[in-house]
């Protein structure tokens, strides 16, 4: 150890940077799949968490298993691609040291099939939703001096060109982009802001398929990991609470990509 490293070594730490008791959070998409297992983990860190989605019966369960749990859960009821509606909420949040921006939907179509409305839905919610919840989460965190971190939620479709998956694609390379200049305007106020791009996860998004067409793509997302295994909410909950935890603390403008692996070359 350089005398450097054992001046900020502290024991315990390990532990304690992952510790939300004195933090609130806010978290979109909360009240199902990816959305769901991270509000849940973020409470079973500590944290109070304001669940926000436009499903109002999921919503009402996420809060429930949060409180059962033992932890401090609020919900919102909420549409993200409605500005007015994002700030309402957050306001009536108060101060709040976490964002995870999670709620999004799923469109397939291609390139020459795709209508303008398609487009437009599908950066609605995914791309503005997202950008609703930075915008006005980060103006608050600087006007209240907190130095707190944002998590967006792109996907591993940003590295993909596979057919069909045309306006979705660009809606989380945009999420991409819009994380990374976030992180570089807000890193002198002490924000930190990160992307997660996960790989294909089992949540309601992925499982709408008739049954022989699910199993053929489950079949062919263990083949593409080498950990052959499907991806389940939990796994991408645990690299939202990494990013969301003083753990990261040097981490800013990032992408982490929970992905069994599927994008590296073997
Ligand atoms: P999901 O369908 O289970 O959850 C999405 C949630 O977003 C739902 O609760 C839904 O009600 C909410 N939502 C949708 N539109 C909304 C709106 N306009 N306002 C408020 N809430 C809205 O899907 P999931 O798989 O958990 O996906 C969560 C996020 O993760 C999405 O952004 C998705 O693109 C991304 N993602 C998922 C996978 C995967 O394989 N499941 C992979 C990569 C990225």
């Amino acid at each position: 150890m350089t005398d450097r490293q054992i001046q900020s070594y502290r024991p315990g730490m390990p532990l304690t940077a992952y510790d939300l008791s004195d933090r609130t959070a806010f978290v979109t998409g909360a009240a199902s799949g990816i959305g769901r297992a991270s509000a849940l983990m973020l409470a079973e860190a500590g944290a109070a968490v304001h669940c926000a989605d436009r499903d109002e019966v999921g919503l009402a369960e996420t809060r429930a298993l949060i409180t059962k749990a033992g932890g401090t859960a609020h919900a919102h009821p909420l549409d993200v691609s409605d500005r007015a509606q994002v700030k309402a909420a957050l306001e009536a949040a108060g101060p709040v040291h976490i964002v995870v921006a999670i709620a999004g939907i799923m469109h397939t179509s291609s390139v020459l099939e795709t209508e303008d409305a398609d487009l437009d839905r599908v950066l609605s919610v995914n791309f503005r939703g997202v950008l609703h919840a930075c915008q006005e989460a980060a103006r608050t965190m600087i006007a209240r001096g907190i130095r707190g971190s944002i998590v967006t939620m792109a996907s591993g479709a940003v590295d993909s060109s596979r057919p069909g998956l045309f306006c979705y694609s660009v809606s989380k390379v945009a999420v991409v982009q819009l994380t990374r200049t976030l992180a570089a305007e807000l890193g002198p106020h002490g924000i930190r802001v990160n992307a997660i791009a996960p790989g294909w996860v089992r949540t309601p998004m992925t499982g709408r398929h008739a049954a022989e067409q699910q199993e053929q793509i489950e079949s062919m997302m263990l083949r593409l990991s080498p950990l052959a295994r499907l991806g389940e909410p939990e796994d991408i909950a645990h690299a939202v609470l990494h990013l969301a935890a003083d753990a990261s603390a040097f981490t800013t403008g990032q992408i982490l990509r929970p992905n069994g692996g599927v994008s590296m070359p073997w």
